[in-house]
C-alpha cells in the first residue's frame, strides 16, 4: 500500500497548483488521474494536424507586476511558455445582428473606457466608473493583489451586488449594457443571479492585459508536471478515484476503479464538490451538508465546433469574436430550438506556423445538457447514429449564424468536428457538463461560495468551484486551499518572493 503526504484528485490546474505549491513544500504529493492525459480543461487535442485548447483559451493579467504575472512566476511559467499577446486595442470584439459596428475591449483601463467612449460619449464618465468598479471589485479579494489577509466577513455585502443590474444602473444606453456584459459566455451570466464580483474578477483580468499560449495551452500542464516530478512528486494517470475509505471519521485511502488502493495523512479533491461527495459513505456526512452541496444549480454548457480550416483561407484573428442574434448578451434559457443558437464565441489557437491564417477555430454557443437528455445512459463514441444526426444539424446551425458574421465561412472549412455538452460531462466530471462548475448566486452567496474545508477533518476540496473558475479564479482557490495546510502568510510570502 502507498504512503504518501497528501493525494491530489485530478490534473486540471487546480491540481497542478497543488501538487506543486505542496511538493515544493516538502509533501510527498500525488496527483491521480482518471484520464490518459493530465491537464483537465488545460488538454489539448489534435485534429488533422491543428491543435485545439478544450477549456482554456485565454489569460488575463501577465503583464510584469500584474497578478497571474506573480503567480505563474511562482509556478515557473513565466519563462517556459509562449505567449501572444492579444491585439491591444481589441482582445474582444462584441458583434451584434443588424448592427455593422465592432464593439472593441482594449487593454487597459482607461484605453478600454476611452476606446468604448468613442462609440458612446455619453458614457465617457460611466465608462471609466465601470472600470474603477471593477478595480475596486477585485480589490476586495486580498489574493489578487498577493495579499495574506484571509476574506473580510464584514466586508461580505459586496458579494450580494448583481453585475446585470449594476450594469443597467450605470447607463440607460441599451446597446452599451450589453456590450459591457458581452463576455457573458466566460462565465455564463444569469441575470437574475450571477453576481459583479465574478464579471469584475473575470474582466478585469483580461482588462489588465490579454494573451494566448502560443500552440495549445497544454505546455502549462506539460510544466507544471515536470516541476512536480523534479519536487519527488507522483503523477497517475488512467487512475480514477472511485470512493474514499474511511477510518475513524477520516478518509484513509482513495480506491480507484481498477481496485488499488492508495492512502494518505491528507486528501484535496479538484473535482466537482457534488461527485466529490458523492465518493463518501452517507453515514459521515450530515444530511444537510450534503444535501445542500448535492442540490447546488450548476452554469451551462456548451455546444463546441472545432474546425479545421482550409489552408491560409481564413485569416488568423488576435481577438475574441463573440456574437449575438440579438440585442441581449445575458443567457435567459429561453431559446427554442428554432431559434437556437442565440450567440456564439469563434476563437483562432495561436500557433508558431503562421500570423497571417488560421489553422483552425473553436466555436462555442451554449446548450443545456437536457438538450442532449436523450443520450445522457450513453458514453463516448457511442451515442449511436440519432445522436450523430442531432450533432449535424446543431453544427449546421451554428454555421448559419457564423455566415451572418463572416459570410463565405462554409467554404473555408476542411472539416468540423463538434462536441455536446455530454461530452464535457464524460472528460472533466462536471456535473450536467457544466462549463464552469457551481453557479453563484448573488441572492444567496454564502451558500454557492465552497469552503475548501470540509465536514471530514483530512479532506480539502479545491479547483473552480470553491471561489471561482478560470485560470485566475483556480489560482487562487489553490493557494487558499494550500493555504489550510502551510498558512496563508507563510505561503503568500513564498510566492511574492518568487516574482
Ligand atoms: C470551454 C471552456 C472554455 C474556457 N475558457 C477559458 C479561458 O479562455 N480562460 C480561462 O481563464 N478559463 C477558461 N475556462 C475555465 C477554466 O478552464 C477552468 O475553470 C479551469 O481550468 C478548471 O480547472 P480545475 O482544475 O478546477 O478543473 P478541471 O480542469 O476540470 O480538472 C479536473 C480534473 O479532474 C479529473 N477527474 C474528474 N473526476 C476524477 C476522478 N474521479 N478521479 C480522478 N480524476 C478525476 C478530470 O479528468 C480533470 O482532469 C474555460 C472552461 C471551459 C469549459
Amino acid at each position: 500500500m502507498n504512503q504518501f503526504d497528501v493525494i491530489i484528485i485530478g490534473s486540471g490546474l487546480s491540481g497542478l497548483q497543488c501538487g506543486y505549491i505542496l511538493s515544493k513544500e516538502g509533501y510527498n504529493v500525488c496527483i491521480v488521474e482518471q484520464h490518459s492525459q493530465i491537464g483537465g480543461c488545460l488538454q489539448n487535442f489534435t485534429r488533422d494536424g491543428c491543435i485545439f485548447d478544450t477549456g482554456i483559451h485565454y489569460i488575463g493579467g501577465l503583464d510584469e507586476g500584474q497578478s497571474l504575472n506573480r503567480y505563474f512566476k511562482y509556478f515557473g511559467l513565466m519563462d517556459k511558455l509562449n505567449l501572444k499577446r492579444l491585439d491591444e486595442g481589441a482582445f474582444d470584439i462584441i458583434n451584434f445582428a443588424n448592427d455593422p459596428t465592432d464593439y472593441k475591449f482594449a487593454q487597459g483601463h482607461d484605453n478600454f473606457a476611452e476606446t468604448l467612449a468613442e462609440q458612446f460619449p455619453a458614457s465617457r464618465k460611466a465608462l471609466h466608473d465601470y472600470t474603477d468598479k471593477l478595480r475596486e471589485m477585485c480589490n476586495h479579494f486580498p489574493l489578487y493583489n498577493l495579499e495574506y489577509k484571509n476574506l473580510d466577513v464584514s466586508e461580505m455585502n459586496f458579494f450580494s451586488d448583481n453585475a446585470f443590474d449594476y450594469i443597467k444602473a450605470i447607463t440607460p444606453d441599451t446597446k452599451l449594457q450589453n456590450v459591457l456584459a458581452g463576455t457573458n459566455p466566460l462565465y455564463a451570466g444569469l441575470p437574475e443571479k450571477t453576481p459583479l464580483y465574478v464579471h469584475a474578477l473575470v474582466n478585469n483580468s483580461f482588462i489588465e492585459s490579454a494573451y494566448r499560449v502560443v500552440d495549445g495551452s497544454s505546455m502549462i500542464a506539460e510544466t507544471m508536471a515536470a516541476s512536480i516530478l523534479q519536487h519527488g512528486g507522483t503523477i497517475m494517470t488512467n487512475a480514477k478515484v472511485d470512493r474514499f475509505i474511511m477510518e475513524n471519521g477520516a478518509i484513509s485511502s482513495v480506491e480507484l476503479s481498477n481496485k488499488e488502493v492508495l492512502s494518505a495523512k491528507n486528501f484535496i479533491s479538484s473535482i466537482h464538490p457534488a461527485r466529490t461527495l458523492a465518493m463518501i459513505e452517507e453515514k459521515y456526512l450530515r444530511k444537510a451538508y450534503r444535501e445542500r452541496i448535492m442540490n447546488l444549480e450548476n452554469t451551462t454548457s456548451n455546444f463546441t465546433l472545432y474546425v479545421v480550416f482550409n489552408q491560409d483561407s481564413f485569416e488568423y484573428l488576435n481577438h475574441n469574436q463573440y456574437y449575438y442574434k440579438k440585442d441581449d448578451v445575458w443567457l435567459t434559457h429561453e431559446d427554442t430550438d428554432k431559434d437556437w443558437p442565440f450567440n456564439f464565441l469563434l476563437i483562432t489557437p495561436a500557433t508558431s506556423r503562421s500570423d497571417k491564417y488560421a489553422d483552425c477555430a473553436t466555436i462555442m454557443a451554449y446548450m443545456d445538457i437536457t438538450d442532449v437528455k436523450q443520450w445522457e445512459n450513453t458514453t463516448i463514441g457511442r451515442r449511436g447514429a440519432d445522436y450523430n444526426e442531432f450533432k449535424k444539424q446543431k453544427t449546421e446551425q451554428v454555421l448559419d449564424l457564423v455566415e451572418q458574421r463572416f459570410p463565405g465561412f462554409r467554404k473555408t472549412i476542411k472539416k468540423v468536428y463538434a462536441s455536446s455538452p455530454l461530452t464535457y460531462r464524460d472528460y472533466t466530471g462536471t456535473v450536467g457538463g457544466s462549463l464552469y462548475g457551481i453557479l453563484k448566486d448573488c441572492n444567496d452567496p454564502l451558500k454557492t461560495l465552497i469552503s475548501p474545508k470540509t465536514k471530514i477533518p483530512n479532506l480539502l476540496l479545491t479547483g473552480q468551484n470553491i471561489i471561482l473558475h478560470g485560470v485566475l479564479g483556480v489560482t487562487i482557490g489553490s493557494v487558499t486551499t494550500c493555504s489550510e495546510l502551510l498558512g496563508l502568510e507563510y505561503l503568500v510570502k513564498k510566492i511574492k518572493n518568487a516574482g
